[in-house]
């Protein structure tokens, strides 16, 4: 793509400031050597005529020009004007001829560097000019010099080219650098622009890494930075000659691709982004969301790249991978905007609410805990599920209000279900780092007269930072409170053992995507046996969450994983308070197996 590059380095470079500088410099000098032409000893009366030239007549005839000609032909045609000055200079005054010449020579260098046009136009004007005075008046003379003066011709074409050309580079130089990003050294968001513009049919990726902030905030800005290059080297590879990596700033890359097959790229980016990064003192893993917007004939690159943005943030509210961009992602982001206008009135009219999805014993199949699931209900909406609203919350800063309102409907729910049932809440990792949590938390279940043993609080594997010393410290909080702690989505993320024996765990929740492919894939089933056994070997409560049929406990059962409790849709479905009240109530007092769906 360097041709790109190329042809903006030959953009012009005049502007107002330059046009007018260079004809200010031009009259200037015009005068100072018509100055100096009266200044010469053995005065010639003709000399007059030349100083008159200089002082007078090149600086009418250069102003205007400045004044009607368009910015960019200004000092081509000042130095025209010039020479044909000189020219009549010759003509009607031959004793001023070598004066003549030497002003000749000096217009030609000044313009040299802009044109050859220029160049040959001034030359041919001088040359005519002495040419008509030789003939009128003295020709041997006048065509000595005139052979000096076309031997000099092609040495000013020489220095020219050379100007030009370091001119040239120069501007490319500029142009690389202001289209390019200093770190990675890949293109910026405006030199990829450049490459949309320019290049037509491209499908555009948008990449954003996941889990970088936390990188960045434990281990320093000088590592986040070591990763963005190793990994911007990986990905340039991973595309290859398939298309442009750009950096578009932070940790997002863009991506234009020339090829047909852009899923295959995104899927070689994505892969290439998850593998283990080695920095100077720690490996460290990380994902990356992405957005694919296709080439669409009537739809130009500043739309794809939108269109990709979307894609992509959709990607990162589901979990990362991969998302196409659809005519349902444009509606998608207008919702959320739209939503997020409407938080604060939601929370005055009490439009959001725990939902609640009962837990059972794999083996009695009673109820013995139950997860809080927030829902929004919007009144035209309808009922919202938290991928589509959490975030929201969170960028108005709204957080602690949402931990209250969950932690509140948890401990109600508690204080109406039978001593032998539980709750579980979800908490952000966000929310960990707020000291008070612990307090807030405390206050809902002196509220309600429950106990904390009765509550759970549930952190998504990869939201444990185990190196952030506040989520530490309100997590050994909460454990001698005797909150229980489970691990979400277990499996899915990054953490290591020693991290399970330094918190206060007490329970683990094997991630829905293994849990349902225990029926027909053996991978999936030895994965689920091993978070088991793990669990066991560490006395932790095992779940196993995502149970949507029978099937999938039967499968447990019968290949002896060692799962604790079930919870799925093949149990319950999340439900609103007064439903999972009588629901528990009924499964606790007859003791009945739980089954809604059979
Ligand atoms: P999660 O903690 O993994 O919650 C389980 C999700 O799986 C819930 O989605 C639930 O409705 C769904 N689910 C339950 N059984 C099945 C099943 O058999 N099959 C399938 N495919 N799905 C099942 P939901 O309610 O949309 O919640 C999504 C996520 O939002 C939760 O994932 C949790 O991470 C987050 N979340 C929910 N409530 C809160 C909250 O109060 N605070 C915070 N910070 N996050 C919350
Ligand atoms: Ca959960
Ligand atoms: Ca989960």
């Amino acid at each position: 793509m360097s041709t790109v590059s190329d042809l903006a380095g030959l953009a012009p470079r005049w502007d107002d400031a330059h046009a007018r500088r260079v004809v200010a410099l031009r009259v200037l000098s015009s005068f100072a050597m018509g100055s100096l032409v009266l200044a010469l000893p053995s005065f010639d009366p003709n000399r007059w005529w030349l100083a008159a030239v200089l002082m007078v007549g090149v600086p009418i005839s250069s102003s205007v020009i400045y004044l009607t000609t368009d910015r960019t032909r200004v000092l081509t045609r000042v130095t025209i004007a010039d020479a044909v000055w000189v020219s009549i200079a010759v003509v009607f005054f031959p004793a001023i001829y070598l004066e003549a010449l030497l002003i000749g020579l000096a217009l030609l260098a000044s313009v040299a560097s802009e044109s050859h046009r220029a160049l040959l136009a001034t030359a041919t004007v001088v040359l005519a000019g002495f040419v008509a005075g030789g003939v009128i008046h003295q020709p041997v003379q006048w065509l000595r010099l005139l052979a000096v003066f076309t031997l000099l011709l092609p040495l000013l074409v020489f220095v020219a080219n050379v100007q030009r050309d370091r001119a040239r580079q120069h501007r490319a130089r500029m142009r690389h650098r202001a289209e390019h990003d200093g770190l990675t050294g890949l293109r910026n968001r405006a030199g990829f622009a450049d490459v949309l513009v320019t290049t037509p049919f491209l499908s555009v990726i948008a990449v954003d890494l996941d889990g970088f902030k936390d990188i960045n905030d434990t281990l320093g800005h000088e590592a986040g930075d070591e990763l963005l290059v190793v990994l911007a080297k990986r990905l340039e590879r991973a595309v290859g000659h398939r298309g442009v990596l750009a950096r578009a700033g932070g940790d997002e890359f863009t991506i234009a691709v020339f090829v047909d097959d852009v899923d295959l790229v995104a899927n070689d980016v994505l892969q290439a982004c998850r593998r283990r990064v080695a920095l100077a003192d720690v490996d460290v893993s990380i994902g990356a969301s992405l957005g694919i917007a296709a080439a669409v004939a009537g739809v130009d690159g500043t739309e794809l790249l939108r269109r990709a943005d979307l894609a992509m943030y959709e990607a990162k509210h589901n979990q990362g991978g991969i998302r196409h961009w659809t005519d349902s992602t444009r509606s998608a982001s207008r919702t959320r905007v739209e939503l997020s206008g409407e938080v604060e009135q939601a929370f005055e009219d009490g439009q959001f609410r725990l939902f609640f999805q009962p837990i059972v014993d794999i083996d009695t199949g009673v109820v013995v805990d139950v997860e809080g699931l927030l829902r929004w209900e919007h009144p035209t909406h309808g009922l919202l599920s938290p991928a589509a609203f959490l975030e929201l919350v969170e960028a108005i800063g709204r957080r602690a209000t949402m931990d209250r309102l969950v932690f509140n409907e948890a401990a109600a729910l508690v204080a109406a279900v039978p001593e032998s049932v539980g709750v579980s809440v979800n908490i952000s990792a966000g929310s960990l780092m707020r000291s008070s949590l612990p307090v807030a938390l405390e206050a809902s279940l002196v509220d309600h007269g429950v106990s904390a043993e009765r509550v759970t609080i549930e952190i998504i594997e990869d939201e444990m930072i185990g190196e952030q010393s506040t989520a530490r410290t309100v997590l050994t909080d909460l454990g001698a409170m005797g909150v229980g702690i489970a691990i979400d989505d277990f499996g899915t993320g990054h953490s290591s053992l020693s991290r399970l024996r330094h918190l206060p765990v007490t329970a683990l929740k094997i991630d829905r995507s293994f849990v349902s492919g225990v029926v027909s894939n053996d991978d999936d089933r030895a994965i689920v046996r091993a978070v088991a056994d793990l669990g066991a070997a560490l006395d932790l409560v095992v779940v196993a969450e995502g149970v949507e049929s029978l099937r999938v406990r039967d499968e447990l059962i019968h290949h002896a994983i060692r799962v604790d409790r079930i919870q799925g849709y093949g149990i319950a479905p999340p439900m609103p308070m007064d439903e999972a009240v009588a629901f528990i109530t009924r499964s606790v007092e007859t003791k009945h197996p739980t089954r809604v769906l059979a």
